[in-house]
This record gives C-alpha cells, structure tokens and sequence, in this order.
C-alpha cells in the first residue's frame, strides 16, 4: 500500500478512540462543556446506559449561530488562544477535541441558541458528515442528544461493559460533578426515571447527602476549608467530606478527586487518603471521602492525557502532605476518642501507640454479643462432653443429628480448647499438636457450609424483617439492588423497591437473626460492588459469602470457653476446615515433633 495521507473522517474516528472511550466519557465530555459555558441548571439522560441515547441540556451561554459549524471541527474551541493560557486556565475543555470526537462515532443532534442572539440552531451530524442545519425558536442554552454510540466503530461496540455497569459509571459521574459543583443543579435520568437530582443550592453537605446516601452521611466528616499552611508552597486548599473510620468500603473506589473542579485520577493523592487512616483502618478497608484540592493553576498541568483525567503538578509532595493532614485533621478531630486512642494513655499521645499494646493488629477487645450457636445454624445443640483429654477417641453419638442437614464426616481431630489470644485466635491442642484458629475465618467457613447446604437444598430459613424496616442506599448501589433482587431473594433477603434509592426488607436470612439487617444488607452490596471479578462464580455463591463474612463472629470479639468450643466443634466437621470461603487458612498447626525440635528437646 503506497503511504497516503488519511482522510479527515477517518482521523477523527481513530482519535476519537482516545476521547471517548465508552458512554460514560461522553457524559464527561458534556457535562464539562456545560460547565465551562456558566450553567446553573444541568439535565442528562440516557437510554440503555448511554449506548441508545445520551442526551445533556444546560442553560448555559449556548453557540452562535455562525459558530455552530465550527464547534464541531477538530481542533476548534473557544477555550484557548496561546500556549500560555494554560498555565492559568479557567475551563474544564481546552482541546477542542470531544465535539468532534462524539459527532465522529455517533448520530448527534444539537439545539443551541446563544444568549445574545434571538434565534437558535439545530445541526445534525452522522457518523461526522453534517446532514442538516436549520435555524429554530429555543430557548437559551444548549442540548446535544447522542444516539447509537458507536454505530460506525464496531469493534469499539463490542468491547463495551454490560449496561448495568455502564449505568452505574455515569451514576457516579454525575453525582462526583454534582459535588464539585454544588451551585449547579444537576438531574439524572436513566432510562425514563430520575436516579439522581442536586439542588444547587451551593451547599456542599446537601449534595453529598444525596450523593452517598442518609446512612452512609452520618458516619461522614467535613474536611472543612483550611487556610494552606505556612510552609506550603504552593498553597494547597482541601476540603470536601471523608468517612469516620467506622465506615469502610473494600475497595478505593470510593475515594473521589478534584483538582481545580477537574475530576481526577491519582493512585498517589488517593493514597495520601488512605493513609490519613494509618491503623484506623482495617488492612483492605478504604474511606469513602469526596475531596477538592484547589492550587494555582499554573501549579497543576492538566495536558497530559486526552480525557484530560491525569495530571501533573509541579509539587507533588506538597500537594500529597496536604491532603494527608487535611483528611487526619477531620479523622482525629472528630473520630471518637477512646477508640484511637490508649486506655489511660496521654491524650496527646500518637494514634499508632495502639498498635503497640498488642502485635496482632489494632482491633479492640469487645465482648461477643452473640452466642455461636445461631438460630438458624444449630446444627449441633449445645451438649459436648465438658472434659476433653488429647487422645480420647471421639464418639459420633455425642454430638446429636444435625437439623435436617446431613453430617459431614469429621475433618479435623477432635480438639480442645486452651485459651483466647488477642481477642483473635483460639489455641486449642489435639492429639497431632497445637492449633491456632482464626475465630473470624473458622466461623465464616462453618456458616458458609451450612448456609450453602441450605441453599442448595432450597431449606432457606428467612425471618420476616421488622415491619416498615427499610434501607437508603447510594443512586449506584441502589441500582446494584435492583439488578439483584432475584438473587439477594434466593439468599433470603427479600427487598421491594420503594422509590428513592429505598427498599422495604420483607425478610432476612435466619442466619441474621440478631444482627442488624440494614448494617449486613449495606456491607454486602459494598462487597458486591467492590467485587473484582463480576462474572465469576454464581452471584447466589457470591452473596453468601459476603453475608457470612458480615455475620461471623469478628476478630476483637472475646468469646467464651463454651462458645470456643463450640465453634471448634462446628469446624471439625467442615468439608474444608483448612481455609474460610475467601481462601485464607483458618488455621495453623504446630505438630509435637515442631514442638519438639524448637525446643531442642532432642529427636
Ligand atoms: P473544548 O471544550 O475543549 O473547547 P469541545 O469540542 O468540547 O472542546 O467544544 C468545542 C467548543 O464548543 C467549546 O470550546 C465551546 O465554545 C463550544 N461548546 C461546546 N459545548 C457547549 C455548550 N454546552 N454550551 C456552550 N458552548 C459549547
Ligand atoms: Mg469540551
């Protein structure tokens, strides 16, 4: 093939590539054109998760009519004159790339009228190619309607994510932006119903309120605006809302980014985050937190990438530190004291002293409020033998007839319990050595089989919920519930939808029975949308282990000789006692001879 220029058509379809990747970049795109065009009010809908029809209208300036065309060329913004106005950019766009980009890749409609002009514009372009422009009576603002995505890049097509994820990308968009912006009114609308909708009342908790939900806003903190410090330079403003380190999520997904009202992506900022949390957290566990970092611009570069979702900044650590004390100052300041801090300690003294009390990590000792014997799960009442001796040959006819359920041949040799470690590990002795057993992840593998035994026999005991017991959750997980109410049904959590991000709980699993269902319901569907591998696996599996997960008895829990024992007991008799449904080990074994040779008792 002799070299040859491409045509314009098609250069702009391969660098549309980088610019729109997927319907949630052009919701992106959009909203920033109509943020930079000053509107108060701004209005999005989709269809199918944006692969049928995207549709944005703001009531913001609007293009002139002889400016129309021009809009939609490459390289065509009115953003930027010289290289040099990006050191103090002002606007979101500056590339004058994504109008192109979009009108190359899709069937697009704009209606615009300029507010100094009487008259407004409809322009129709397919695939890049203008097939109709004609003057009309609208008022003020612009609306620019996508339909089939797409259509031309098949191969683009193809590689899309399922709608429901698609629908949840925008969902989290929209309300990021909603909370950068809290003066500007946004309303979301997928499929025909409002998912979300700001006031715009300029009042940042009002948006976040909506945004994350009731449940989740109690348990935030306001990083509250804080001159930058003495020795910060540049100076670096943070503020925005982060979580109280009781309430977690399990991935950092949920940690959200503004430099300068620009979302952003930064694996290092948003460990600065996490880190503000240093040992106030669980290992795995991340705030949630919305924070907005304003710099100079010239401090910031924002040309680094086409989605303009990366950038550079010419003091990074600064930036880093300030974020870091921020997110500390509104954690310690508020978090509740006698939970950071040491019993009887210096008040002033560091956080991370707690760790110090005990090697085994940071939890805090808590009396288990439940019995291990749960309701639903009993398969052994509790009469054992009070006495075990190392060696004494177990009898099948101690431990009665599970519920219904078949027993399990015994898996691991009778054991006896010595003691508790940590509020953590139980030790426990048996004719082959010492055990060590991990409470959580032995409880979680013993009510994982018996919740799946159930299961698969359909024996699901459910508990009929409090009446009018209801739950809030996020427009996103909100819409994770809905996909997954035929499963969540099928594990025994029967919820109906009641409008608004709420669901009525009809029924919860038995296996709850003393726990609190909101609390349970809400760590699940944070699982279930932290989950790496979507496709994997049942979801029906999937649910179960995340419910065991919620309910097992917790590390920091101290626990009886009796419920030990217990659940001892119950683990012998697991298919695989050896790892907890997640695939960690539930114990550790140290044989007599191990013993022996640490010891240097000969051998
Ligand atoms: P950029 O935003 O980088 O300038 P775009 O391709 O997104 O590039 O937009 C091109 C130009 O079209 C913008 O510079 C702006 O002048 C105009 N424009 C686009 N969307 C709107 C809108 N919603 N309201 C007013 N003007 C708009
Ligand atoms: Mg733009």
């Amino acid at each position: 093939m002799p070299i040859h220029i491409l045509p314009e058509k098609l250069i702009a379809q391969i660098a549309a590539g980088e610019v729109v990747e997927r319907p949630t970049s052009v919701v992106k795109e959009l909203l920033e054109n109509a943020l930079d065009a000053g509107a108060k009010t701004i209005h999005i809908a989709t269809q199918e998760g944006g692969r049928k029809l995207i549709r944005v209208s703001d009531d913001g300036t609007g293009i002139s009519a002889d400016e129309v065309e021009l809009a939609f060329a490459r390289h065509a913004t009115s953003k930027l004159i010289k290289l040099e106005d990006l050191e103090h950019l002002q606007t979101l766009g500056f590339r004058g790339e994504a109008l192109a980009s979009i009108a190359s890749v899709s069937r697009l409609m704009m209606t615009t009228r300029h507010y100094a002009e009487d008259i407004g514009t409809q322009i129709r372009i397919e695939g890049g190619t203008i097939t109709q422009k004609i003057a009309v009576g609208v008022p003020n603002g612009t609306v620019v309607t996508i339909e089939n995505l797409f259509y031309n890049t098949p191969a683009r097509l193809k590689f899309l994510k399922s709608e429901n994820t698609e629908k949840r990308h925008i969902v989290a968009l929209v309300t990021n932006y909603a909370i950068a912006y809290p003066q500007v009114k946004f309303i979301l609308e997928q499929d025909g119903r409002e998912i979300f909708r700001s006031i715009g009342n300029g009042q940042l908790a009002d948006v976040v309120v909506r945004a994350v939900g009731l449940e989740s806003f109690k348990h935030m903190l306001e990083v509250s605006v804080e001159d930058p410090a003495q020795d910060d330079r540049p100076p670096v403003r943070v503020w925005g809302y982060t979580s109280a380190p009781d309430l977690s999520r399990a991935d950092r997904g949920n940690i959200t980014l503004f430099v300068n009202g620009r979302w952003i992506q930064d694996t290092k900022l948003t460990y600065a985050v996490v880190q503000a949390y240093h040992t106030l957290l669980m290992t795995g566990r991340y705030p949630i937190a919305v924070l907005m970092i304003e710099l100079p611009p010239h401090e910031v570069d924002v040309n680094v990438h086409p989605t303009k979702a990366e950038v550079r900044f010419r003091e990074p650590n600064v930036v880093f530190s300030a974020i870091q004390r921020a997110v500390r100052m509104a954690v310690i300041g508020k978090a509740n004291a006698p939970d950071i801090r040491l019993r009887g300690g210096n008040s002033s003294a560091p956080i991370a002293s707690t760790e110090a009390t005990w090697n085994l990590g940071s939890v805090r000792p808590r009396t288990a409020e439940l019995p291990l014997n749960m309701t639903d799960t009993g398969q052994y009442p509790q009469q054992y033998p009070q006495k075990y001796t190392p060696d004494e040959e177990f009898d099948l006819s101690d431990i009665p007839e599970g519920l219904g359920l078949p027993r399990n041949p015994r898996t691991l040799p009778m054991l006896r319990v010595v003691g508790q470690v940590g509020a953590m590990y139980i030790v426990a002795e048996g004719p082959a050595g010492m055990y060590l057993i991990d409470q959580h992840a032995a409880h979680e593998r013993i009510l994982y089989e018996q919740y799946m035994a159930r299961f698969s026999s359909q024996e699901i005991a459910v508990q009929q919920a409090l009446s009018g017991q209801t739950i809030t959750f996020s427009p996103s997980e909100a819409g994770l519930v809905l996909d997954k109410l035929d499963a969540l049904k099928a594990v025994g959590f029967d919820m109906e939808p009641f409008g608004n991000h709420t669901f009525v709980i009809r029924s919860v699993p038995a296996i709850l029975a003393d726990k609190d269902p909101v609390t349970v319901i809400s760590g699940v569907i944070d699982d279930l949308q932290a989950d790496k591998q979507p496709g994997m696996g049942k979801i029906e599996e999937k649910l179960i282990r995340f419910v065991c997960r919620h309910v097992a008895v917790k590390a920091g829990q101290i626990l009886n000789h009796q419920q030990m024992q217990d659940l001892i007991r119950q683990l012998e008799f697991t298919r695989n006692p050896h790892t907890c449904p997640h695939g960690r080990p539930t114990l550790l074994h140290l044989s007599g001879d191990q013993l022996a040779r640490e010891f240097g008792r000969g051998g």
